[in-house]
């Protein structure tokens, strides 16, 4: 029977997730890691495959579906389950041993602790609102690029003006692309290195401006903007940000405090409940950042930490070279 308990069931197979396991893994722990997609990845895999990330240590640049490959490639190493399609829909505490019932839309599985990494829970692209009505071939507006490649010679426009709209422009310009980026405001909600290469690029910065309509014409859009100025494009990407909900996961029957849609959690990245951790974009504590390098920190952390507590009196685990 103790065959079939996990040590570690960690919910969520994102970046956060998949590095926690290939740690927990290392570490010779019976570790699952269950994910409601059909793919690995979370944000990466789902949001922006094509993106460049530049912020992950050890990679001078790095492509989001090559990041999720190689995480894929290192926890798989230790024979690490990733079991997709299969989504979290219940976590009950047993009376007598006090180990967790994880109920999935499949099955359930008995696990001595939990690491919830469930980023925002289920997300969905912000939709673009046009200031009029507007009717268009829907298939020509994106909020999502899988290939790249296909945008050379193509003039692009992009709505938006955080980080991964000025990312897009830029991107799209490199592969060949003519690109307009329309924002409403003249100043951006981005790194300042962003700003600075965009502005060096050949990007057509058009702020502030809305986009009044839109409409099918020849092959491609016809976008009006707010200054009348009309502007012929092949198709428009929105990067207005995204839009994610936890409700399902309110609904487990662990009553684990949260912050609006995160859980709280200590020092240790343990949530209200005992062996139940967060990590990653789902891990509310003061001075959290939504970066993917805080989840690769909180992962090896609440694993030492579920280590030390489920193999009684085992050590947290320092490098045999560390210095003290
Ligand atoms: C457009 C964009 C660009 C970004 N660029 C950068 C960047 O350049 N650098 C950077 O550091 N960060 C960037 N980020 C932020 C980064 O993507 C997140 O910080 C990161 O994805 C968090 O990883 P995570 O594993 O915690 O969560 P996620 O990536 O959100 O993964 C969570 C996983 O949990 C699964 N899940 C949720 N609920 C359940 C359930 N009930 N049962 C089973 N599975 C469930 C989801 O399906 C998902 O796969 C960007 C984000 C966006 C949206």
């Amino acid at each position: 029977m103790t065959e079939n308990i996990y040590d570690i069931t960690i919910i969520g197979a994102g970046p956060s997730g998949l590095f926690a396991g290939f740690y927990a893994g290392m570490r010779k722990n019976k570790v699952q890691i269950l994910d409601s997609l059909e793919t690995a990845g979370g944000q990466l895999t789902a949001l922006y495959p094509e993106k460049t990330i530049h912020d992950v240590p050890g990679y001078f640049a790095v492509k989001a579906e090559d990041l999720v490959a190689d995480l894929v490639k290192q926890t798989a190493q230790f024979g690490v389950p990733i079991r997709l399609s299969e989504k979290v829909v219940d976590i009950t505490k047993q009376a007598d041993t006090g180990f967790y019932e994880v109920k999935t839309s499949k099955t359930s599985y008995v696990t001595k602790a939990v690491v919830i990494a469930t980023g925002n829970g289920s997300f969905a692209p912000k939709m673009l609102k046009t200031d009029e009505p507007s009717v268009f071939d829907e298939a020509k507006l994106r909020y999502n690029v899988a290939e790249k490649d296909q945008f050379n010679g193509k003039h692009i426009a992009i709505a938006g003006g955080g980080d991964s709209a000025i990312d897009m422009a830029l991107m799209l310009e490199h592969v060949g692309a003519s690109v307009s980026l329309i924002h409403r405001r003249n100043e951006f909600r981005a790194h300042e290195s962003s700003v600075d290469k965009l502005h060096a690029s050949k990007v057509d910065v058009l702020t502030p401006m809305t986009i009044r309509n839109i409409s099918d014409h020849k092959d491609g859009l016809m976008l009006t903007l707010s200054n009348d100025h009309q502007l012929e494009v092949d198709t428009i990407i929105v990067q207005h940000g995204f839009l994610s909900n936890n409700k399902d996961i309110r609904a487990w029957s662990v009553n684990l405090k949260m912050n609006r849609q995160h859980f709280l959690v200590d020092k240790h990245y343990q949530t209200s409940s005992d062996n139940i951790y967060a990590i990653g974009d789902t891990a509310s504590y003061e001075g959290k950042l939504g970066l993917i390098v805080e989840g690769f920190k909180e992962g090896p952390h609440a694993v030492n930490q579920i280590m030390e507590k489920i193999q009684s009196g085992q050590l947290k685990h320092a490098h045999s070279t560390s210095m003290f």
